[in-house]
């Protein structure tokens, strides 16, 4: 759907679709009726407030909950987006605002509560200012037998009728009764187009690598997949290009693609992907939304994605036919650096820059997780899962530690050196590597020196990224490389709480054997 990628981007501030919302978002910006069953917290909201931004005239949105509409209308208007609410909880002023903005043709979203629909000059209001879609929220308290039932739902399907256009139900009540109830009552037994889906991907090996020669890594992973079609995601486009010439060097069918290239080029491209079997495209992420290949049988990330959203998204493009799919995503304490500093360097307001931060922890405590990749991405985006048998963690668990004493030696260490070090200089701190740096600054004689000798170099840098990952350490937007401690690692160093971290494996991920199709 043409715009709808950039309204996503400019007006709510996301870089990619969560699960299930993309399909939705585009039924319901060509007008269609449907019902869509979503886990709570997985982003039903944009579903309906995007496509109101892609229709012309006002969508109507009903939900129950008074506190919840006040707060999507303030959200919705700090983005710059008309939006007001007919609620019991309104002052006067607001009301009469709310009136001014709809006669004036200004108001895009129109929040109203049920039990406003009651009273005979809401229909007559809603008939006159040119509704183009209504919009439900929480659509199961049309149920008479369920525990949320509300009579003024009821309403609703008149309403429908009487402004003849679109409706939109979303619910994240999935059981069969509450779907014939739904459609019955606000569809009048028409079936609407309905996302019932589970948001789980099963075919696609999910893995996870820790950079340790991540050009090696790439080329052994698509070794191991020749002539198979894939993607790999760079995050710069330099390095787009510098890959694909050596994949082309090793014997692949490669080129790249990225948002610098001549858009002949690049539509030149995404035909050789559609048409080629085993073509693999290296790329940023401006590759992708035009790609409907069903059959690219593996996606691998040479650096780490922007949020567990935008993986996700990534990812997905992988196995659309069902057949199994292998994926692949590299992550280095430098890519923790590079996101942290993209987020902390952008215009966003600072609201939106802590939820960046707060996606890409999440990102990151994927990367790290110590058990099942899939049932830690699916309970982010809400559903429940049970260990997958699909992913690197169910295939080899990792060897865990207790590495609560050894965060604490890493946190005094930068502590004790006022958090103006990068990790280098204080794995030489910990491990009593008298460096020239070290004697310089009289680091050798500070207690911490030599007091985690009982790890190797390697561990070390381990535990670093770790504590990056579980966003104990940040580093310092002013001072390059350096280290600062967080809030969240106060417990840690109080001794009031204790961390398990896992043992970076050498085995090479891209040892696995290719999927077959
Ligand atoms: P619910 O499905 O429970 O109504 P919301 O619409 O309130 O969920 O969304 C839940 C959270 O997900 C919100 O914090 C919202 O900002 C966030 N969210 C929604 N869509 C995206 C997206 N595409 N990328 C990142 N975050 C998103
Ligand atoms: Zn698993």
């Amino acid at each position: 759907m043409p715009g709808a990628a950039t309204l996503l981007r400019d007006v709510f501030g996301f870089d990619a679709f969560r699960p299930g919302q993309e399909d939705i978002v585009t039924a319901v910006a060509r007008g269609e009726n449907v019902l869509a069953i979503m886990p709570t917290g997985g982003g039903k909201s944009l579903c309906f407030q995007l496509p109101a931004l892609l229709r012309d005239g006002v969508t109507v949105v009903i939900s129950p909950l008074i506190a919840l509409m006040r707060d999507q209308v303030r959200a919705l208007r700090e983005a710059g987006v008309e939006a007001g609410a007919l609620t019991s909880g309104n002052t006067e002023e607001e009301t009469a605002a709310v009136w001014e903005a709809l006669e004036a043709g200004r108001l895009k979203l129109l929040y109203i509560a049920p039990e406003r629909l009651a009273a005979g000059s809401a229909m007559g209001m809603l008939r006159r200012i040119g509704v183009s879609l209504i919009a439900v929220d929480e659509a199961h308290c049309v149920s008479q037998w369920g525990h949320d039932f509300r009579p003024d739902y009821l309403r609703i399907g008149e309403l429908r009728r009487a402004l003849d256009v679109p409706l939109a139900a979303f619910t994240a009540t999935a059981d069969a009764e509450t779907q014939v109830e739904i459609v019955e009552k606000l569809f009048d037994g028409q079936p609407p187009q309905s996302f019932l889906r589970g948001f789980d991907r099963p075919n696609i090996h999910l893995a996870f690598a820790p950079k340790d020669s991540p050009r090696k890594q790439i080329m052994d992973f698509a070794a191991a997949r020749k002539g198979q079609s894939g993607i790999v995601y760079c995050g710069t486009r330099a390095r787009t290009e510098s890959l694909a010439t050596a994949l082309r060097q090793s014997g692949h069918n490669a080129c790249h693609y990225h948002g610098g290239m001549e858009p002949q080029d690049r539509r030149d491209v995404e035909t050789r992907f559609n048409t080629d079997d085993g073509l693999i495209v290296v790329a940023t992420v401006a590759f992708g939304m035009g790609v409907d290949k069903p059959d690219i049988r593996w996606v691998a990330h040479a650096d780490l994605p922007k949020s567990i959203e935008a993986y996700y998204q990534e990812i997905g493009r992988a196995g659309r036919d069902g057949a199994p799919a292998e994926t692949l995503t590299l992550f280095g304490p430098d890519d923790i650096r590079l996101r942290r500093a993209q987020i902390d360097e952008g215009l966003a307001p600072p609201e939106r820059r802590m939820a960046d931060h707060g996606r890409l922890n999440a990102l990151l405590g994927l990367a790290e997780a110590l058990e099942c990749r899939r049932a830690t991405l699916l309970r982010y985006f809400g559903e429940t899962a049970t260990p997958c048998g699909n992913c690197d963690l169910c295939d080899t668990p990792p060897e865990t530690f207790d590495g609560t004493l050894a965060v604490r030696k890493a946190l005094s260490a930068i502590l004790r050196t006022e958090e103006r070090f990068g990790a280098g200089h204080l794995i030489d701190i910990l491990t009593g590597n008298e460096t020239d740096k070290v004697r310089d600054r009289g680091h050798d004689s500070l207690p911490t020196f030599g007091v985690g000798r009982d790890l190797d170099r390697r561990t070390w840098q381990g535990v670093f990224r770790q504590m990056m990952g579980h966003d104990l350490v940040r580093p310092d937007p002013e001072r390059h490389g350096a280290l600062r401690m967080t809030d969240r690692a106060r417990p840690i160093l109080r001794d009031e709480d204790s961390i398990t971290l896992r043992r970076d494996t050498l085995v090479s991920k891209s040892q696995r054997p290719a999927a077959k199709a």
